[in-house]
């Protein structure tokens, strides 16, 4: 089968990395992609939101399989023009991904559905914003109603800025606060049956102890030693299938990856919030334990028939990635900066240790820097300590200026 992978993070990268270990993968191919996918794919200079673009090079390439990796072209119905074309695509179409284009959207979903998320109010005027802040207090939770790669929330104890924020957006949603761990989960579906991936957790602080901005992800590790074994089980019956039923109700099923975003608080499980495609950084761990082929289980996905697959196989291997980000992240990022070592990773810590690719491109011989996070260094282990200790030695090799990584991913379940 031949395959063609859109986008160009660390997340495409790993699902290049895995699509390439397929026996079942004849040809890869990715667009736009960067200077890692390039090491296993070949690239294409298409413009990843352009649906007519992206089809028109699946059939000239002939692929089998389209793999849609960010939510952009989702939103943009890039699936939807090349299912038109007649070519299987793994991703939802374009009014399915509203469950992650609009937060409004996702919670009429998940109140029709009966899935467990936090209270709300979507609110268009200042007056409604005040009553919303009132009805709830402190800490606030204030939602940009539109896509903002996961920077359009605010979470303060400050009602200024929590009044700040929702002005500046033009519908927001604003809702309870959630206390307790967050857990990520994702499911692959074809609209009907959910197969449910293993939980994962990221790490969506700029800094430290989780302080800092928030940012696309600054880390991740799988699995989660201290969750309850049974809450992929609960997860399944109380929010993904729900949702998948409730999307196939109304006309517009949701086929590709389902992400949960889940708060483990003391009144049981409450969603956060759905993605309608795979997470960054949770995927570069994820996919790093799954031992099923994965272009097989994303076919299935696209073609209908996941009640037939087979179980999923996993690695009892732990896995931890620690994201390298540019100066300045998240912030304007500072970008075309050398970035080396690379080929020392290559030589002393592969297998078990590798770099994804993220914001980089080719600069002659050399690797620059081309985005904010740059690089997403994966490990897997034993356990976690020693995924994580495998991934800060693979980190410690690499050099790019003025770069920032946290020191602290998956420190506090491996028991560090
Ligand atoms: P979202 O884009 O909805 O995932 O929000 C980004 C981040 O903001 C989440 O990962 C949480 O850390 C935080 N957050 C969002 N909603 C809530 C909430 N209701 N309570 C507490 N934290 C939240």
């Amino acid at each position: 089968m031949k395959v063609l992978v859109i986008g160009s993070g660390a997340r495409e990268h790993a699902l290049c990395r895995s699509l390439s270990l397929d026996p079942a993968v004849t040809a890869l191919h990715c667009a736009p992609g960067n200077a890692g996918i390039a090491e296993v794919a070949e690239l294409h200079p298409v413009d990843a939101l352009d649906g007519a673009a992206v089809s028109a090079l699946a059939a000239q390439l002939d692929v089998g399989l389209v793999v849609v990796g960010p939510e952009a072209p989702l939103v943009a119905g890039v699936a939807d023009a090349v299912r038109e074309a007649g070519i299987p695509v793994f991703g939802p179409s374009r009014e399915a991904a509203q469950l992650e284009g609009s937060k409004a959207f996702a919670k009429d979903v998940m109140a029709a559905a009966g899935v467990p998320t936090a209270r709300s109010y979507v609110c268009t005027t200042e007056a409604e914003v005040d009553e919303a802040l009132d009805a709830f207090g402190p800490p606030y939770v204030v939602k940009d109603d539109g896509l903002a790669a996961g920077k359009g929330v605010v979470v303060t104890g400050d009602l200024g800025a929590a009044k700040a924020h929702a002005n500046a957006c033009e519908r927001v949603v604003i809702e309870e606060f959630l206390d307790g761990p967050e857990v990520s989960l994702f499911a692959v579906t074809d609209g009907e049956t959910v197969v449910p991936l293993q939980p994962a957790q990221d790490f969506k602080r700029a800094l430290d102890n989780d302080e800092g901005p928030n940012t696309g992800g600054m880390g991740a590790y799988s699995p989660l030693p201290w969750a309850d074994p049974k809450l992929v089980d609960e997860v399944m019956e109380t929010v993904l299938q729900p949702t998948v039923d409730e999307m196939r109700r109304r006309g517009t099923p949701f086929s590709g990856l389902l992400y949960a975003g889940l708060a483990i608080t003391s009144r049981g499980v409450r969603v956060i919030e759905f993605n309608a495609r795979f997470g960054d950084p949770e995927t570069q761990v994820v996919l790093a334990r799954l031992q099923t082929p994965l272009a097989g289980l994303l076919l299935a996905a696209a073609n209908g028939t996941l009640a037939h697959l087979e179980p999923l196989r996993w690695s009892d291997d732990a896995a931890v990635t620690v994201v390298v980000a540019s100066h300045n992240y998240p912030g304007t990022p500072r970008t075309g900066d050398p970035i080396t070592g690379l080929d020392e990773v290559a030589a002393y810590d592969a297998p078990h240790a590798y770099v994804l690719h993220a914001g980089t491109k080719r600069d002659g011989d050399s690797v620059v820097s081309a985005g904010g996070r740059v690089l997403s260094v994966t490990a897997t282990g034993g356990d976690l300590t020693e995924a994580r200790e495998r991934a800060y030695r693979a980190v410690s090799r690499i050099r790019l200026d003025g770069s920032q990584h946290r020191t602290d991913i998956a420190a506090k379940a491996a028991g560090a």
